[in-house]
């Protein structure tokens, strides 16, 4: 496996993978690297003869205050669990590398970022879109993998490549969960064991409301008291946001009669956690 640190190594190696009429897959990281990276790894292999990812924790994506210092980093490890699902580079660049003095551009969208995560971490969405549209520039893949855990990135992600043209296939990849549920994340180091076992519900309240649609409820208000109601319940959750959203757009939606995302951020401690599931009607 090849770690290149420099923008003009991976150019010059997919280059020339690229001439030999290979298919690049690319998966996106900051890196701390669980089981839910290396499901879109392993994905990306089935479908891809050359698969490189990215590691890189990308100052632009967090605000004051965020975790950006803390943030987990281990590439020893990160490189061991690379090579196990077999991937063929690493791009892994400093921050200089990215944003050497002088940058002055980043990639905005009109809509779509102003709600859920993008209410709670201003800016965050426009640094996303900004780095991926460099690794994108960087790397030229012919698909590039994101996990449905961010399911806004996902959308914003998808909406980008299509209004600029991107020539890259977005692949999205169902959430890969710990045994009780809970989202994988970098950040669930962060838990300390009661944090940890109150984190629980966050997947067991997604549930509940899945199943009170099953069983017939349509009001968006009831099922977002329920989630609600269960997540207060548990310890030193403090929630940041559940909302009902309109899966294609993010309107808010009143009543669930077409397929509708439940997307939830919740704060345990210090950290804050993600997930969301899609509710079918
Ligand atoms: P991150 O390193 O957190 O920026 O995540 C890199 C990519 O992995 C993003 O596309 C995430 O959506 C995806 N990802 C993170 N956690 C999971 C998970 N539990 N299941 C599936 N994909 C994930």
């Amino acid at each position: 496996m090849l770690i290149c640190r420099r923008i003009s190594e991976v150019r010059e190696l997919v280059r020339t993978e690229r001439g030999t009429g290979k298919i690049i897959g690319f998966v996106p990281t900051m890196g701390y690297l669980h089981q839910g990276h290396l499901q879109l790894m392993r994905e990306a292999k089935k479908d891809c003869d050359m698969v490189v990812i990215s590691i890189f924790v990308n100052p632009a994506q967090f605000g004051p205050g965020e975790d950006l210092e803390r943030y987990p980093r281990d590439f020893e490890r990160d490189h061991a669990l690379a090579a196990e699902v077999d991937v063929d580079a690493i791009f892994y660049p400093s921050v200089e590398e990215m944003y050497p003095p002088g940058f002055n551009t980043n990639v905005d969208l009109n809509s779509l970022t102003g709600c859920l995560c993008g209410k709670s971490r201003p800016g965050h969405f426009r640094g996303v879109a900004t780095v991926v549209t460099k690794l994108f520039n960087i790397v030229l893949p012919d698909r590039a993998y994101f996990g449905q855990k961010d399911a806004q990135q996902v959308l914003v992600i998808r909406r980008m490549a299509e209004d600029l043209n991107m020539p890259v296939e977005i692949v999205t990849v169902p959430t890969v969960r710990e045994e009780d549920g809970l989202a994988m994340s970098s950040r669930n180091v962060y838990l300390t064991p009661e944090q940890r076992r109150s984190a629980a519900v966050l997947f067991e309240s997604l549930k509940a409301a899945e199943k009170a649609v099953e069983q017939g409820e349509r009001d968006a208000g009831t099922i977002l008291q329920l989630v609600r109601d269960m997540i207060s319940s548990v310890p030193e959750a403090g929630i940041d946001y559940v909302e009902l959203r309109n899966i294609s757009d993010l309107n808010p939606v009143e009543v669930i009669d077409c397929p509708v995302l439940l997307a939830l951020a919740v704060r345990f401690g210090q950290t804050r956690l993600i997930d969301n599931t899609v509710l079918e009607v």
